[in-house]
């Protein structure tokens, strides 16, 4: 089993949402008054999982039209995607010796559009996704027809037909080696996921259950605007004791000067 690091890019924002991506309920953040905290660059990648029974990839980037309508403008204005022509996905796939045609499973870790980009290159696949960020996000895009109401979910993203979800609820073993974890607190519903290694021993992605290691500590700290900061500290408290476990690294979502320590394709951890 091979695991490659897909970089997609990276985000801007003042660091309050950027980590959170749910500024509608900040008061700070309204668009009459200027966003004045601190201005941050976080890291936008995917995971590409090259496993003997079949491809798997956790998580989807953004999409390449994001900032030209893609997003709607409510997003645009608080936070940026950024990407050189390298960063596109199927550029990605390509460097990792794969495309989008041989990949027959998604997981999502969570419906932010900084992870579910790409979706529209996979309506052949299965995709795997935590139930209740799932209903959220449907729900959130059909209160209102107004975008600006939608909160940090994208309506077209939310909408791609795919061949089928598969919902999970629990901790499941994805495949031998490949575990998904429920770490709520980010959203309602967010997956993680744990790959033992053979060579490399057991890696852990929390995504945005733990942004980067500012939240990880120890002590673990609540960043940014949560669904639930008493649920979110709890995972924080799980993807530790699951590293301790297994001697495990973490790999941070959003962590800039961590991204740039972690090997991307077309080089690979095994
Ligand atoms: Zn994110």
């Amino acid at each position: 089993m091979k695991v490659y690091i897909l970089n997609n890019g990276w985000m801007e924002g003042d660091e309050k949402i950027i980590s959170a991506m749910n500024a509608k309920n900040d008061p700070e953040l309204k668009e009459d008054k200027p966003v004045s905290t601190k201005w941050e660059r976080i890291p936008i990648y995917a995971v590409l999982i090259d496993h003997p029974q079949g491809k798997i990839v956790y998580d989807l980037g953004c999409h390449p039209e994001s900032m030209k309508g893609y997003w709607p403008e409510h997003l645009t204005t608080i936070t940026r995607y950024c990407s050189e022509p390298q960063h596109n996905f199927g550029h990605q796939l390509a460097l990792a010796g794969t495309k989008p045609s041989e990949i027959n499973t998604i997981v999502l870790s969570h419906f932010h559009p900084d992870h579910t980009g790409s979706l529209y290159l996979f309506p052949h696949a299965d995709v795997y996704a935590p139930r209740k960020d799932f209903e959220y996000a449907l729900s959130q895009v059909h209160l209102s027809a107004d975008p600006a109401k939608h909160g940090p979910y994208v309506k077209a993203t939310v909408e791609v037909p795919i061949k089928q979800y598969h919902l999970v609820d629990e901790d499941i073993e994805l495949i031998p080696g490949v575990e998904l974890i429920n770490v709520p607190g980010h959203t309602s519903g967010l997956l993680g996921m744990v790959v033992h290694l053979e060579k490399e021993g057991t890696l852990i992605f929390p995504q945005d259950a733990v942004n980067d290691r500012k939240n990880y500590g120890p002590p673990a700290q609540a960043k940014g605007m949560l669904s639930d900061p008493e649920a979110y500290i709890q995972s924080i408290e799980k993807v530790r004791q699951l590293a301790n476990k297994y001697n495990a690294k973490v790999m941070f979502p959003h962590d800039w000067e961590f991204f740039q320590t972690m090997k991307t394709a077309p080089d690979y951890y095994a």
